[in-house]
């Protein structure tokens, strides 16, 4: 007897009331487009949980892939049986006997979902428990900290056992939050901000300001790296890449250099909201972090914003960057994101950017210079590319988690 099956928990968006239906089909979607790789598996799902039939295909890698898909909490390896109880402790000893057990702990817990079901989960227990032990050596019970635990629930259509749970990714499936532009640069911060957006559900659409020939095309190629690194969370995302040369070098020279780090992000943010509303996006996601630095002050903050008023949402506005790095390493875009390649900002920031900016002020310095034709030419020129995880190689979602 063999594990037939994975078993996914989908934690919390299965208390998400009317709204669970549409959250379930989403994710079964996504695990469809991860598992894409395995044609033989089937899905069938219900209302609190989902299985993965494996039909021979590899389980192993199939487990790999399913922890970068959020909205799943855990999943277990499972078998199932019909509802008699010697077929029950066959199954739940064979569970046992696919894992090295010898030397170590385990436990019993089994639910009685289905009422009909002459035993109570108090004998299944007793019964199942005391099976395994007769028929395995070097095997204990330890029901405070067992190192198998073994999961029995009679449902009414059928019997499934587990031994170990595995934590999932979390939050809710890609795509059923709506969508979002991520102001993608080639930092740590912003692709870390879109991992959590993603995390949360949002789909995103990645928008990232290049000022050729100021940055080269390995900055470019930089962003489109860090993008492929994102699809492994998010499957298929749009990178749109706007030319801003134009537009900094006419605030260079026209805006005083306290003040051109703001009115260029200030620009920044009015075309990635141009953009948003051409795509049907309902928010824009940075990698601001307050207080970082000079452009992150609350003041600048409140200039920047000034420009729009779609939501802003600014997931790692609390974090420190230490816990940025950390998380930057564990979704593998912190070696793409330290490389030296110079970033628009970079080449055009001011000696000294103004730390608590006015915004009279860059308002008034900006009435010099007629910046629409420049913005207009920019959503123009705006060149986008759909990035896919087929780009990204295989071999890396070992080093992932
Ligand atoms: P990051 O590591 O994400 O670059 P940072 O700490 O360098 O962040 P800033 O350079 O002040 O911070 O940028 C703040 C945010 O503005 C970024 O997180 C990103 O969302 C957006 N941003 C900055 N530069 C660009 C760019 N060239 N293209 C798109 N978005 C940008
Ligand atoms: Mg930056």
């Amino acid at each position: 007897m063999q594990y037939d099956r994975i078993l996914i928990r989908y934690g919390e968006m299965s208390t998400k009331g009317k709204n669970r239906n549409r959250f379930v089909v989403r994710l079964k979607r996504n695990i469809q487009k991860k598992l894409k790789a395995f044609p033989n598996i089937k899905i069938e799902y219900m209302r609190d949980r989902m299985y993965i039939l494996l039909n021979g295909e590899p389980h192993e890698e199939i487990m790999e892939q399913l922890k970068t898909v959020f909205g799943i909490q855990s999943f277990s390896l499972a078998m199932k049986c019909e509802n008699d109880i010697e077929k029950i402790k066959a199954t739940a000893l064979a569970a046992v006997q696919q894992f090295s057990y010898e030397g170590k702990t385990f436990k019993v817990s089994a639910k009685r979902i289905d009422k009909q079901f002459p035993i109570g989960s108090n004998d299944l227990n007793y019964e199942i428990g005391s099976h395994i032990l007769r028929n395995t050596k070097n095997l204990t019970v330890n029901v405070h900290e067992p190192d198998i635990h073994v999961r029995v629930e009679v449902r009414k259509d059928g019997t499934y056992v587990t031994c170990h749970d595995i934590p999932g990714a979390g939050g809710l499936p890609v795509g059923t939050s709506g969508k979002a532009m991520l102001m993608l640069s080639g930092g740590i911060d912003s692709p870390v901000a879109g991992y959590l957006a993603m995390k949360r559900g949002l789909e995103i659409e990645a928008v990232h300001f290049f000022s050729p020939p100021f940055t080269s095309e390995r900055a470019k190629q930089k962003v489109i790296d860090l993008v492929k690194k994102l699809t492994k969370f998010g499957g298929k995302i749009k990178l749109h890449i706007v030319p801003f040369t134009n537009i900094q070098q006419t605030i260079h020279r026209q805006v005083p250099d306290g003040y051109s780090l703001i009115s260029s992000r200030r620009m920044m943010l009015k075309i990635t909201d141009l953009l948003r509303k051409k795509y049907n996006g309902l928010a824009i996601v940075t990698g601001e972090s307050l207080g970082q630095v000079a452009s992150q002050t609350l003041e600048s903050m409140f200039v920047i914003n000034d420009v729009t008023t779609t939501p802003i949402l600014r997931p790692l506005v609390s974090m420190d960057k230490t816990e940025i790095i950390e998380m930057a390493r564990k979704i593998d875009t912190h070696d793409i994101s330290i490389l030296p390649y110079e970033d628009c900002c970079t080449i055009f920031t001011p000696s000294a950017p103004k730390t608590r900016p006015k915004r009279e002020k860059v308002v008034h310095y900006e009435s010099f210079i007629d910046l629409e034709p420049l913005i207009e030419e920019a959503v123009a020129n705006t060149e986008t590319i759909v990035i896919d995880e087929e780009f990204a190689a295989e071999d890396e979602f070992e080093q992932l988690f």
